[in-house]
């Protein structure tokens, strides 16, 4: 078998943020897998041939990609951000472990990329300065119990929060309960940042004590960071700057 599959993480949306080398191996791909939206991010041209699939078929995605490479081709599956993160490879490696043992041979590479957690912080300056941990919202794939005990737990521990997939039409009340656990744990002046759209041209990034974060200032295009008791807001004439200090 001389076919591959690389998972590559496209970034938070800047084609400035695409690494050199995940460049080339989409230069260098036969077939182009993934997410519609993000799959649009590749140009058509001669020799490469697009899948393009819905959301939640990450399975069905993943198997394709490995069958496309046990076959000789030379796949990548696209992810945005970086592809580790909520995302393809570890859907990849799902059905790897499940297929047949021949896939076990296949050349398999995971190219990791810009994450929205890393991107939203630097454009609101460096929340995440001191320990922090990455906490995925949505509930399709865990109970919504054991995000709850894990906001409690995190916010106990005194962590920084990086918000995944905080709120979407499918799942419009658990954010309102996010805020309401975060409110009980962190009281009313802990700093969140709502950043969307980061790193495109209709970023916006707002700032707000959790006393004033509704839920609707979230959606699935929407990075929230919740400070540490230390985290802090420095005023300048060209915005306010999100930070927490290096030292507990
Ligand atoms: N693998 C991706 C995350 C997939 S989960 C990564 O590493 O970034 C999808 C969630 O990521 C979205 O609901 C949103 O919370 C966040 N996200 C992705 N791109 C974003 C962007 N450009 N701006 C803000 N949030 C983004």
């Amino acid at each position: 078998m001389t076919g591959s599959v690389i998972i590559a993480g496209l970034g938070p949306g800047n084609p400035d943020m695409v690494t050199p080398e995940v460049a080339d191996a989409l230069a260098q791909a036969t077939d182009i897998v993934g997410y519609i939206p993000y799959v649009a991010r590749i140009p058509p041209r001669d020799g490469l041939t697009l899948h393009a699939s819905d959301n939640r078929v990450e399975i069905d995605r993943s198997r394709h990609a490995l069958e496309m490479a046990a076959g000789g081709k030379r796949v990548v599956v696209v992810s945005s951000g970086d592809p580790g993160v909520f995302a393809m490879a570890a859907a990849v490696f799902e059905a790897l472990e499940a297929g047949p043992q021949d896939w076990r041979a296949l050349d398999i590479r995971v190219l990791p990329g810009i994450t929205a957690m890393l991107a939203a912080a630097a454009a609101a300056g460096a929340p995440l300065g001191h320990d922090f941990c990455a906490i995925n919202l949505s509930d399709n794939l865990k109970p919504w119990d054991l995000i709850e005990k894990r906001l409690r737990l995190a916010a106990e521990a005194d962590f920084a929060m990086a918000f995944y997939n905080p709120r979407s039409k499918s799942r419009p009340d658990g954010f309102a309960r996010a805020l309401d656990v975060l409110r009980e744990a962190c009281g009313d002046a802990r700093p969140i940042l709502f950043a969307r759209n980061v790193s495109r041209p209709d970023q916006t990034l707002r700032i707000v004590p959790l006393t004033d974060a509704t839920p609707d200032m979230a959606d699935m295009r929407t990075m929230v960071i919740a400070g540490s008791s230390a985290t802090r807001v420095i005023d300048t004439p060209r915005g306010p700057i999100l930070y927490t200090p290096r030292s507990a």
